[in-house]
């Protein structure tokens, strides 16, 4: 097998990482203290490209595929969670039903936009009683000759008071399974709710979302009537790929802080790194992290071969997620207090990286997932 990364994929890498060390990282802190959406850096991220990598030259993309991409979002979680997770629903779940089944007005007017960062794009699945188990929502869509009527309460839904538009999964009275639909956030009875108060992830806004006898036209259905759930699967796997990548990002800002930390913190008139309990912490975070990229890479290069991958994505989440975590928790303790103290960014990244034990699919469910394919 050949394990190395091509010419382009080293020159994104090195992009994005000259990106977060210069833009990012110095304004992290501030982000999540303000709670604020980093709009800025997010348009220049649109500049960069980032929201096309996935999608194909002819649809407006760049057609670097989804190894590129899981390098540029690790540097981006590297900088801060609250920028890198908001950043991949845009280039996923905000626009990938657009860019499959939107019209010609659809790709103009949204998706396109949309890649180049000028417009933001949610998604809608979640509902206050349907988390995990989605054949459980309640928002139901009347059909009608000549238009659409959506009701119907969602809720998490990331980047929701600055989002342009929403793609919502919703049942329609004509079918037993769901769709997705396109609703600009600008129409007449769509109402964004409270943002949700949050432990981490604290700069990436999560609304509730009403939608109030919502007139849609026709040609905003994203695929068949009855088909969202097909939908869903076709990118389930890129969703746990990127999920991991997240996860990856922040262990390696926590694991690099970490190492510098046990070089220069000195106790008992030596580096703390040179205790033997440190190192052995030291080199079980980099065993967790090496493997959870290693994993990634793999993963990643099925998905740009379109190779069967619905194990190993579900795998990889699981796995650098955990690990992730205990990463994470690991650098804290080197730290000690100063792991605990706000001027320091590890309790940040202990904070942000929990989000993706359940974003993507919670890691119980991924479980039940991973078994299946064993036929249990
Ligand atoms: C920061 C953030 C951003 C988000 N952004 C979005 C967004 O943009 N759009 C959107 O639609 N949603 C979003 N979500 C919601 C997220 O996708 C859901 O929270 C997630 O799917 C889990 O649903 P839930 O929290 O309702 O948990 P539940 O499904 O209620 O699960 C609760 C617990 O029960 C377990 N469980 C459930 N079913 C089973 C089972 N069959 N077997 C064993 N255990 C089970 C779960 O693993 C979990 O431990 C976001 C969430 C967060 C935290």
């Amino acid at each position: 097998m050949n394990f190395e990364l091509n010419d382009v994929q080293i020159a994104i890498q090195e992009t994005f990482r000259k990106f977060v060390n210069e833009k990012v990282k110095p304004v992290a802190a501030e982000i999540d203290e303000k709670k604020e959406f980093p709009a800025k850096l997010f348009q220049e991220i649109g500049k960069l490209g980032f929201f096309g990598m996935r999608y194909p030259e002819e649809a407006g993309g760049t057609g670097t595929g989804i190894t590129a991409y899981c390098l540029a979002l690790v540097e981006l979680a590297r900088g801060s969670m609250s920028l890198a997770a908001p950043c991949m629903m845009q280039s996923l779940m905000g626009t990938y039903f657009l860019y499959r089944d939107g019209d010609e007005e659809v790709r103009k007017n949204f998706f396109e936009p949309a890649l180049r960062g000028e417009k933001i794009g949610g998604i809608c699945m979640t509902e206050p009683n349907a988390g995990s188990d989605l054949s459980g929502i309640t928002t139901m869509t009347k059909v009608y000759d000549d238009h659409f009527l959506m009701n119907g309460q969602k809720t998490w839904a990331t980047s929701a008071p600055y989002a342009d538009f929403f793609s919502v999964f919703s049942r329609t009275d004509n079918h037993e399974k769901p769709a997705f639909f396109l609703v600009p956030a600008d129409y007449e009875g769509v109402h964004v709710g409270k943002n949700i108060e949050k432990l981490g992830v604290r700069g990436s806004i999560t609304s509730e979302v009403a939608f109030d006898d919502v007139k849609l036209p026709k040609n905003y259905i994203l695929g068949e009537i009855g088909g969202g759930m097909r939908g869903l699967v076709e990118i389930l796997a890129e969703i746990r790929i990127m999920t991991a990548a997240l996860a990856i990002g922040a262990a390696t800002a926590a694991f690099e802080d970490a190492v510098e930390y046990a070089k220069t913190r000195v106790q008992f008139g030596k580096p703390i790194g040179k205790f033997q309990l440190i190192k052995a912490k030291i080199a079980d975070m980099s065993v967790m992290l090496e493997t959870s990229k290693q994993m990634l890479y793999y993963t990643a290069w099925l998905s740009d071969n379109n190779k069967p991958r619905q194990k190993e994505s579900a795998i990889v989440k699981l796995y650098a997620s955990e690990c992730a975590n205990t990463i994470c928790d690991e650098a804290s303790r080197i730290l000690a207090s100063y792991g605990y103290a706000s001027e320091y960014p590890i309790q940040r990244y202990w904070r942000d990286v929990r989000f993706t034990l359940f974003g993507g699919g919670t890691n119980e469910i991924l479980k039940i997932n991973i078994a299946r394919e064993f036929g249990l």
